[in-house]
């Protein structure tokens, strides 16, 4: 038998009083602070506009964050919590005391009676913060007396009516309340659009940034004045739409070298980079040692995927000391093929304590390479997961890899390129795949117990799928 749990006292008093809005809203004067946040949610749920409009207004906590109710978006119901900004703005409030200090936009995962329990605790502390800060009255710090709007932002050239609405209600506001984004992304969208974004929000407050976009090389010069701002910076992802590429005009060349130099100078105002991602930026060709040595801080994540780099690049790995403590790394896709490992080595043997991930699917590496890698990549007694697929490794050099990972008592994912043993002809044996792979995993399994291991082939040039050996033998569809 299903039984319902009863609703508490509470619940049926919330729902009683939200019956007829009309004595919701003469009340809410009097509502003791504790049930502002039960009644408050189910105002949003029902979607009485009026009372969510003038519960923003006089809210008692400090903090309002709103993003758990909000999975669905709803305009009508984010204006109304707008309008309340609007009304604790509004000279009849001015007599009241001014309780919330954030009104929390974003959509993140947490329980949103938790977050005004918990803030309503922690007033004090942010109370005594505000009088502190009272004593001077520098411009920076008027600016965190205002109320704070906190928002992610994923912007496109197409911005949804909630998005479009925000935005356009934040430009109206920007001389009287503090606005700060979080997380920011920009997508295609044209330069001066952005500008304008970025004059509103606090650069000093965002602390993700990820930029996909096709501004030319001379774009992104004004870009970087802004850039540079984002002094909190804490995971930068670089990600060009399109590959950007020097004029062959020597005057325009001059001035996009100049304008690439001076966004690489802004990295060293970064104070709290962790985490970089640089997918496909080929206009930093040949530069990607500057921007290393531009760093400040000690990276967790350094991902250069799609890249293509030189040995000079690669040279200054081994001497970045931003890199040393590295939990991961990633390089797909950067083709490392006929240059010098020698340095990656020195760099892996610097981070052997805490490099977790290792991604060097796609690299085109050959045996003496890897060769070369083996005393370090043994070392590396952190690692959880190995990602190697898409590397030109004959089965002598693989069984010589596994040999060397005795050491790796924390991997839970490995990925293996099939050896080139497998092929015939570029494509693969169906019988060699399932031989070689199985004779590669006996000689682990002597040595350790993996967890999650495949040993992957290139891809099959008939039908784009790859034959991947795990427990069992998946081959591609051409043997089906
Ligand atoms: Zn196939």
């Amino acid at each position: 038998m299903n039984i319902q749990t009863p609703p508490t006292l509470q619940e049926l008093a919330v729902r009683s009083l939200l019956r007829n809005e009309a004595m919701a809203m003469f009340y809410l004067g009097e509502l003791p602070a504790v049930l502002f946040p039960e009644v408050f949610k189910e105002a949003f749920a029902r979607r009485h506009i009026n009372i969510v409009k003038e519960m923003v207004a006089v809210w008692p906590f400090p903090r309002l964050a709103v993003g758990a109710l909000m999975e669905t978006p709803n305009l009508e119901i984010y204006k109304a919590l707008l309008d309340g900004v609007d009304m604790e703005l509004k000279e009849e409030f001015q007599h009241r005391e001014k309780n919330l200090k954030v009104l929390d936009l974003r959509n993140v995962h947490h329980t949103f009676w938790n977050i005004c329990a918990d803030e309503g605790k922690s007033g004090c502390s942010s109370e005594t913060l505000d009088k502190k800060q009272a004593v001077k009255v520098f411009p920076r710090y008027a600016l965190r007396q205002r109320l704070r709007v906190i928002a992610d932002l994923s912007l496109k050239l197409s911005l949804n009516k909630t998005q479009a609405y925000f935005l356009n209600w934040v430009q109206q506001r920007k001389s009287s309340l503090h606005f700060c984004c979080i997380k920011m992304k920009i997508w295609s969208l044209p330069f001066q659009d952005i500008k304008g974004i970025l004059n509103v929000f606090d650069k000093e407050q965002i602390a993700e940034l990820e930029l996909h976009t096709k501004w030319t090389l001379l774009q992104l010069r004004h870009f970087a004045h802004y850039f540079g701002q984002m002094r909190n910076l804490r995971k930068l992802i670089l990600a060009p739409l399109h590959m950007t590429t020097f004029s062959t005009i020597e005057r325009t060349r001059v001035r996009e070298t100049r304008s690439v130099n001076n966004f690489i100078s802004q990295f060293s105002q970064f104070n709290c980079l962790q985490h970089l991602f640089m997918s496909q930026v080929h206009f930093l060709r040949v530069q990607m040692h500057q921007i290393l040595g531009c760093l400040m801080t000690r990276l967790e994540t350094l991902s250069i995927t799609n890249y293509i780099t030189s040995q000079r690049d690669l040279n200054f790995l081994s001497c970045c000391e931003s890199l040393f403590q590295l939990k991961h790394l990633d390089l797909r896709g950067t083709v490392l093929y006929s240059l010098d490992l020698m340095p990656l080595r020195a760099l892996l043997h610097k981070v052997e304590d805490t490099l977790e991930i290792l991604q060097l699917e796609g690299c085109r590496m050959i045996d003496s390479q890897l060769n070369a890698l083996l005393p370090a990549l043994g070392q590396c007694s952190q690692l959880t997961k190995i990602n190697l697929y898409k590397n030109d490794f004959s089965m002598h050099i693989l069984r010589a890899l596994l040999q060397h990972t005795d050491n790796w008592n924390k991997i839970v994912v490995e990925q293996y390129p099939a050896p080139l043993e497998c092929y015939e002809l570029s494509h693969v044996s169906r019988e060699r795949f399932s031989q070689l792979c199985s004779q590669l995993m006996a000689t682990l399994r002597a040595i350790r117990q993996p967890k999650n291991i495949a040993f992957a082939s290139k891809m099959c040039q008939r039908c784009a799928k790859h034959c991947v050996y795990t427990q069992v033998t998946r081959l591609c569809r051409c043997w089906h």
